[in-house]
C-alpha cells in the first residue's frame, strides 16, 4: 500500500475534515479525533502516515472478507461495465433479480419476497411498515404497536429509534417524540443455557407477561436474534428465541428478526435464527450483505405477510426509495454471498472464535474487567465503568491495532479472513492497553 501523505497534506486533510464533516454521534464544536484511513487491504488499514492498523472491526461488522478483495472488486468492475445504477420502478435487472432470489434460497425457513433498500435503519422501517399493513389489511386497526426486547439496538431513523432501548439506547433525548412502544426484559439466560434451564424459564415468563399484557395492540415483536449489538454486545439462550417464536404465534403477532448485525455467519451460523431453529415473518439483512463495499439491505417477508399486504386496502406495500434495488450494491452482494458460501466459512468462525477465546482470556483478571465473552467471530470485553474512548482509541492505534470502544464495551468482530498472527497480534493488543489503562501508566 502506497497512499502515504506528507505531514502538510495530512494536517490540511484534518482540518477539512474538522470544519465541514460530522461523524457518527459527533460533535461539531468539539469533534472527536479523526484517523485519517487513506487505503485497506486484507485486513490492514492504512493510515495517511503510513502506518498501518490491523481492523478488529470489519468496518461495523461489513467488511468480512477483508478490503479490496479481488473477487469483489471484479464483480464492481463488472457491473460498472453495464451500468452503476437505474431505477427499480417498472424496470427490473439480472443483479436484483438474483440476488433476491439468492437470499430466498439461504434464510431460514420460507421468506419468498424480498424488499431491497439503502441501509439497515430503512430495512426496519420496511419491516415494521410491512407488519402494520399486514394486521390493517386484516381489518386489524388495534395492532399498530411493537414489542421490543430492553437492550436492543434497530438504527437510527425515527421508528427504529422507537424500538432501542429506551433507557441505555443512544436516543432517550427523543422520547416524546417516538411513538411508544412496548419492552420485555433483557432476557439473561446464557447462550449455552438450553430449555430446561430455570434461567430461561424465567426469561420466557416475563416476556410472555409482557406480551399477553399487550397482544392486542401488538402487531409485532421485533429483537436481534441471539446476539444484540450495539445495544451491549449481549448473548442470550437460543432456547428463549424459540419460546418467543411460539409465543408470538399464540397470541397472533408477528415476529421481525433483525439480523442486520448477526447475518451471513458471524455467530457461527449463517443466520442467528438457525442456532433455535426458527424463522421470522419477516426478516431485515445489512452490514455483512455487501462485503462492506456498499450500502445495501433487505427485507424479506412470509407468503403470508406479502399475500395479507397486497390483498389489503392499499394492495401495495407502500415504500419506494430512488436507489432501491441499486444493480452495483447487488452485484456487490451476489459476489460476496457466492464467496463466502464457497469457503469454508463455518470452520473460518470456529478458529476465530477460538483465537478470540485465547487471545481475551487474559483480560478477564483485570480488576477493571466485569466480564468476558466470545460468540462466534464475536469477542466482548465489558469493563465496570465507561473507557475514555480518545484515550483508548489512541493507545490501541500506538499498538497498531483498530477497534472502537462504547461505554463499558470493549470488544471486535474482525474480518473471517483474519490468520491467526495478526489475530494474536489484535487480541494482544486489546488486553496490553487494558492493562496498562488499568496500572495508570500514560504510554
Ligand atoms: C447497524 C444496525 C442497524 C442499523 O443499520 P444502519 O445501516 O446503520 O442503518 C439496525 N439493526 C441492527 C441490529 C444493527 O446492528
Amino acid at each position: 500500500m502506497d497512499q502515504q501523505l506528507d505531514a502538510d497534506a495530512i494536517a490540511a486533510l484534518l482540518a477539512r475534515d474538522r470544519a465541514h464533516a460530522w461523524h457518527p454521534y459527533a460533535s461539531m464544536t468539539s469533534p472527536p479525533p479523526a484517523y485519517p484511513v487513506v487505503a485497506a487491504r486484507g485486513v490492514r488499514l492504512q493510515l495517511a502516515d503510513g502506518r498501518e492498523l490491523i481492523d478488529g472491526m470489519a468496518s461495523w461488522w461489513a467488511a468480512i472478507h477483508g478490503y479490496n478483495h479481488p473477487l469483489l472488486n471484479a464483480a464492481a468492475q463488472a457491473q460498472l461495465d453495464n451500468m452503476a445504477h437505474v431505477m427499480f420502478g417498472g424496470i427490473t435487472h439480472p443483479a436484483a433479480a438474483e440476488l433476491c432470489e439468492l437470499l430466498a434460497e439461504i434464510v431460514p425457513g420460507r421468506l419468498p419476497h424480498v424488499f431491497l433498500c439503502d441501509s439497515g435503519s430503512v430495512a426496519v422501517e420496511v419491516g415494521i411498515k410491512m407488519a402494520l399493513q399486514y394486521h390493517l389489511s386484516q381489518g386489524n386497526r388495534d395492532r399498530k404497536r411493537l414489542l421490543a426486547l430492553r437492550g436492543g439496538y434497530h438504527g437510527d431513523t425515527f421508528m427504529a429509534m422507537s424500538v432501542c432501548d429506551p433507557v441505555t439506547g443512544m436516543h432517550h433525548l427523543f422520547r416524546g417524540a417516538l411513538p411508544e412502544q412496548l419492552f420485555a426484559p433483557r432476557p439473561e439466560a446464557p447462550f449455552a443455557a438450553r430449555a430446561d434451564d430455570a434461567a430461561v424459564a424465567a426469561d420466557v415468563a416475563r416476556f410472555e407477561a409482557a406480551l399477553a399484557a399487550h397482544a392486542h395492540e401488538l402487531a409485532a415483536v421485533i429483537l436481534e436474534p441471539v446476539v444484540q449489538g450495539a445495544g451491549g454486545m449481549h448473548f442470550y439462550s437460543p432456547a428463549f428465541l424459540a419460546a418467543v417464536r411460539a409465543r408470538c404465534d399464540a397470541h397472533g403477532v408477528l415476529l421481525i428478526a433483525d439480523e442486520i448485525a448477526t447475518g451471513f455467519g458471524r455467530t457461527g451460523r449463517l443466520f442467528a435464527c438457525e442456532h433455535a431453529g426458527i424463522a421470522p415473518d419477516i426478516l431485515c439483512l445489512g452490514k455483512a450483505l455487501t462485503g462492506g463495499y456498499m450500502s445495501l439491505a433487505a427485507t424479506l417477508a412470509s407468503e403470508r405477510v406479502s399475500r395479507g399486504i397486497c390483498e389489503g386496502e392499499a394492495g401495495v406495500l407502500m415504500h419506494g426509495p430512488t436507489f432501491m434495488g441499486n444493480p452495483l450494491a447487488c452485484a456487490l452482494a451476489i459476489a460476496s454471498i457466492r464467496l463466502l458460501l464457497s469457503q469454508p466459512w463455518q470452520r473460518r468462525i470456529e478458529t476465530l472464535e477460538q483465537g478470540l477465546r485465547a487471545g481475551l482470556a487474559g483480560a478477564a483478571a483485570l480488576p477493571g474487567v466485569r466480564e468476558v465473552r466470545v460468540l462466534g467471530g464475536i469477542g466482548v470485553v465489558e469493563m465496570k465503568a465507561p473507557v475514555e474512548m480518545a484515550r483508548i482509541q489512541r493507545l490501541l492505534v500506538e499498538r497498531g491495532v483498530w477497534i472502537r470502544p462504547f461505554g463499558k464495551l470493549v470488544y471486535t468482530m474482525p474480518p473471517y479472513i483474519m490468520q491467526p498472527d495478526d489475530l494474536a497480534a489484535l487480541t494482544g493488543g486489546i488486553v496490553d492497553t487494558l492493562q496498562q489503562l488499568e496500572t495508570g501508566e500514560t504510554g
